[in-house]
């Protein structure tokens, strides 16, 4: 079995393009979903366009953690918020979304790492949070039959898990209900402007008045972005997953050390993937952007590899134009959904130290494999802005942690859409911080 939803997967969501719409949301992750679901619910008409399928990239592939622990402390409070608003869907929507208040738990092997726990306390202390650092023998407690030799851990018990591929897709058919038009199978190729602002998009399927637009479109947005003029330094790695097949519960939450993560699944298995390890694909906006990325780079380059070439038709492959006709299909339709091979020998690697770990257990078996395109950003933590366009926002670079924060965001976006207060300091996801003389400053990534 492969990734579930693929470009063959029959399309879920065809709305009817309506000719204007007040905001057309530029992707189908769970940013553009529930941006467009809190724009819907303050009375807004709007259409969510999605190139491939809901979900079909990192929004369905991710491992479903839904975690306060570890985050910047500039993203912080909206995480706070959006598990409350997990926790409300799920009391609206049913067991749909898989969520599990469960908890989440970060493995240490060494001192400096319970350092390192022990410093973000001071950030889950200014939100009262219930974290807590477990010592060696309340971690062992925590974990049934475990054998490897962690230290301590920091561990959030308030923090959850869901099942993307089917919460994402359930959240998008709650917003159709409410009335968001949803449009799978259909690039937006890029903006209509008018006198300098947003007039509408250019669909494959025709245009779309409108005086907003969100680009919400992951991993592909410096391309969408940078055929308007509009540069952000934003790269993406791939990152391979496996479900295994069901197994006796060691834990009933989320657990990561730096060899390994696991989340406990609905359907009675793991899901494991390698703690740090990567792919990543060079390409031109690689070599563009290295400079930026020195920093995230320095403490993370032993776990990347580096392969010569994406695949063809990927934003950063060495073929993709960085410029297209409007009226003739463009990047985004020629390769509708971002599915790389997962590395099967890294997965390997995480079956044996999962192994090693629960040895009770043994070598785990393997049901399905996969792998997402994480779309980043040098500091690895979002823009959330204003674009230089009147009429453009951005809400991209979510790095690795947007799912569980995608509830929260979407509410953020909605107002900032609708120029009215977040509720939220945003000055650390301003789109400047990439050209004005700020310091690169990168988050904690725990
Ligand atoms: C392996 C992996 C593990 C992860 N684990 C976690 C985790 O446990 N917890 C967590 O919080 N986060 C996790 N993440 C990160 C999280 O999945 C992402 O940050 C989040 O899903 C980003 O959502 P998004 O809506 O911004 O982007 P996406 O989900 O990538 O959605 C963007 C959508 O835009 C569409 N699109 C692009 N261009 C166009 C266009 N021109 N026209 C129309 N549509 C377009 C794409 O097809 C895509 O569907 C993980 C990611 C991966 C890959």
């Amino acid at each position: 079995m492969s990734f579930p939803i693929s470009e063959t997967s029959p399309v879920r969501f065809a709305g009817a393009l309506p000719p204007r719409a007040d905001v057309v949301v530029v992707g189908g992750g769970v940013i553009g979903v529930m941006t467009a679901w809190f724009l819907r619910e303050k009375g807004l008409s709007v259409v969510v366009c999605e190139k491939g399928h809901i979900a079909g990239e990192q929004s369905g592939r991710n491992w479903g953690w839904v975690r306060q622990q570890g985050r910047d402390p500039g993203e912080l409070p909206i995480m706070v918020e959006s598990l409350s608003i997990w926790k409300r869907l799920a009391a609206e929507m049913g067991e749909g979304l898989g969520f599990k208040q469960t908890g989440v738990l970060y493995l240490a092997k060494t001192e400096r790492e319970i350092e390192g726990f022990e410093a973000w306390t001071e950030h889950s202390r200014a939100h009262q949070l219930d974290t807590r650092l477990l010592t060696a023998g309340e971690t062992m407690a925590m974990l049934k039959g475990a054998a490897a030799p962690w230290k301590g851990a920091l561990w959030t018990a308030s923090d959850a898990r869901a099942e993307p591929w089917v919460a994402v897709p359930a959240l998008a058919a709650v917003a159709e209900e409410k009335g968001v038009v949803i449009r799978e199978a259909c690039a937006v190729r890029g903006l209509d402007l008018a006198a300098g602002r947003v007039a509408g998009v250019v669909t494959e399927a025709g245009r779309i008045a409108c005086d907003h637009v969100v680009v919400a479109a992951g991993a592909w947005s410096r391309l969408f972005l940078g055929a308007h003029g509009i540069s952000i330094p934003q790269l993406s790695v791939l990152a391979s997953v496996a479900a295994t097949e069901p197994m006796p519960e060691i834990f009933p939450g989320n657990a990561a050390d730096d060899d390994f993560a696991f989340r406990r699944r609905a359907d009675g298995g793991y899901s494991i993937a390698p703690g740090a390890r990567h792919d990543f694909f060079i390409g031109r906006d690689a070599f563009r952007s290295f400079g930026v990325y020195l920093p995230v780079l320095k403490k993370d380059f032993r776990s990347t590899n580096f392969r010569l070439a994406a695949p063809k038709g990927f934003p950063d492959a060495w073929g993709t134009p960085r410029r297209w006709s409007m009226d003739a299909p463009s990047p985004f339709e020629r390769r509708r959904i971002l599915n790389p091979a997962p590395n099967m020998q890294t997965l390997g690697e995480v079956q044996e130290n999962f192994a090693r770990a629960f040895p009770s257990l043994g070598r785990p078996k393997l049901k399905t494999a996969w792998a997402g395109m994480i779309d980043s950003l040098p500091d690895v933590v979002p823009i959330v802005d204003h674009a230089p366009i009147p009429g453009l926002t951005i809400a991209t670079g979510m790095s690795g942690h947007g799912f569980g924060i995608g509830p929260g965001m979407g509410r953020v976006v909605a107002d900032l859409v609708m120029g009215r207060p977040v509720g939220h300091d945003l000055s650390r996801f301003r789109l400047s911080r990439f050209s004005d003389v700020s310091r690169i400053e990168p988050g904690p990534s725990l």
